[in-house]
């Protein structure tokens, strides 16, 4: 950061501070992930200089040819690597790809059906707090309350009786797969169209570990940045009918100008995610996230659904006493980051909530495996339980430094 250390040194140090941070702490949070180097440089790049507006081809301003041979590498290599009919990957964010799919085919009042935020959700799915719920009439379905899971009866009932234009699936926080499939049936069933939100799992789709519901939908949204490793924004997968549509939502209806750093770094990370080591890494992802749920069971910890089949354990610690905040501070004062999770039938405050989210992706893509895993939920478990004995939260704090210490985030995948 040579330049940056002359202009602006206080943000040079931040820049080293927060490296550091990464180094010596471990990143449980299921929304993050450790990108290669190359993702940044990328990122970082004097393609930060163009402005685009349009697509290849159709632009607005002069100047486009390498920006243009950027933007049809990623949608070459993503509508290859996910099998798609058609990709935009000019989405800022996974909720600017999210409305723009509402608006390629909806209008502003249309009735949508999606999941609960707090069952799972995500606030560009009809949250009351976002936008997305004051252009859009949602309603929502929810999990079982006995199995933790979606209830695909209550779908179709919901679907029948709303009879919404769309439906969502997709989540946040729901550690279990989704069965595309039926939910594409139902919406079938009640003509809506259907859109499938992956935005935390499209690593695991991508590495072929999971099923993929782009067979299944008429829309697929994700973000770059979660299981994916790339950088930050989102792209929509689409049939070929839609193409237009789409196209249009996102510019000029949705957005501006995009972000041809940012395009390149979703060309890049779908290059990349073809390799052996990419798919390994969301192996190991899938393989710690189901040792982190038995350890924790083992521990007498409630996982919400009994397990998981993705990069996330969700933990209800109503029976253990504490909150999710307080657990979530405790641990951050033990170097172990994550967050607080509404669960459902949550019934805390929704500043303290009940649970907690743990993802497996960052540890994984520094290496780490089962043994590493157990002595996690080792210490993890004397921290939440000792919250008060500054002693001990220390000794933790120690033992995670020497174990942060043996497996360096990696700059390459
Ligand atoms: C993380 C996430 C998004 C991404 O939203 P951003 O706008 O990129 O923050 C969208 N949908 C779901 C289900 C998510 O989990």
């Amino acid at each position: 950061m040579l330049y940056l250390s002359n202009d602006d040194p206080d943000l040079a140090k931040l820049v080293s501070d927060e490296e550091n941070r990464l180094e010596t702490t471990l990143n449980l949070i299921a929304a993050e992930n450790h990108s290669p180097q190359s993702i940044l440089e990328i990122m970082g790049s004097v393609f930060n200089t163009k402005t685009i507006e349009g697509y290849p081809g159709k632009r607005f301003h002069s100047g486009c040819i390498h920006a243009d041979k950027v933007e049809n590498l990623a949608i070459t290599r993503g509508k290859s690597l996910f099998k798609a009919e058609y990709i935009n990957v000019q989405p800022h964010s996974g909720t600017s790809a999210n409305l723009a799919v509402y608006f390629s085919v909806l209008k502003t009042g249309d009735r949508v059906l999606s999941m609960s935020l707090p069952h799972g959700g995500h606030l560009s799915h009809g949250h009351k707090a976002s936008i997305t719920s004051k252009c859009f009439d949602f309603s929502h379905y929810k999990v079982n309350p006995e199995t933790e899971m979606i209830d695909y009866d209550q779908v179709r009932e919901i679907a029948h009786f709303v009879k919404p234009r769309m439906i969502v699936a997709g989540a946040s926080s729901y550690p279990r797969l989704i069965d595309y499939e039926k939910m594409s049936q139902i919406a079938r069933e009640v003509s809506a169209f259907f859109l499938a939100d992956m935005a935390h799992l499209a690593g695991l789709v991508a590495a072929k570990l999971i099923p993929s519901p782009i067979p299944h939908c008429d829309f697929v949204t994700f973000t770059c940045y979660k299981t994916m490793m790339g950088g930050r924004g989102g792209v929509i997968l689409c049939k070929e009918i839609f193409g237009k549509k789409i196209d249009k939502a996102v510019f000029p209806g949705c957005q501006g100008t995009s972000a041809v750093n940012l395009i390149a770094a979703k060309a890049l990370i779908f290059k990349l995610a073809r390799e052996e080591k990419f798919v390994s890494i969301q192996k190991k992802t899938i393989q710690n996230a189901r040792i982190m749920a038995g350890a924790l069971m083992e521990k007498g910890y409630h996982i919400i659904s009994g397990g998981t089949d993705n990069h996330q354990v969700l933990i209800d610690l109503t029976s253990k006493g504490i909150s999710g905040k307080s657990a979530e501070d405790c641990l951050e004062s033990a170097g172990i980051i994550l967050n607080r999770n509404v669960v459902p039938q949550d019934e805390n405050t929704p500043g303290k909530v009940s649970g907690i989210r743990l993802g497996s992706g960052a540890v994984s893509a520094r290496g780490m495996g089962e043994p590493q895993i157990r002595k996690i939920i080792e210490l993890m478990d004397m921290a939440m339980m000792n919250q008060t004995k500054k002693a001990v939260v220390k000794e933790v704090k120690n033992r995670v430094l020497k174990l942060c210490r043996e497996f360096p985030v990696n700059k390459s995948v």
